[in-house]
C-alpha cells in the first residue's frame, strides 16, 4: 500500500519497511495535521489470477 498526498510531496509506502497500518495511520496524521488530500494506491498492484 502506498499513500500519497496531492498537496505537497509527502508519501508513504508499505515498500519503505512500514507495515500496512503504519502507513495509514501515518496517512491519517498528515490529513489531520495538514488538511491535505491524501490519496492511496496498492504498490506493488495486487495479483490479479490469470484464469
Ligand atoms: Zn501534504
Amino acid at each position: 500500500m502506498c499513500h500519497y498526498c496531492l498537496d505537497c510531496g509527502w508519501r508513504l509506502s508499505t515498500s519503505d519497511g512500514y507495515t500496512d497500518t503504519e502507513v495509514s495511520e501515518r496517512a491519517i496524521d498528515h490529513f489531520v495535521e495538514t488538511g491535505h488530500t491524501v490519496e492511496s494506491v496498492w504498490l506493488p498492484p495486487p495479483v490479479v489470477a490469470n484464469h
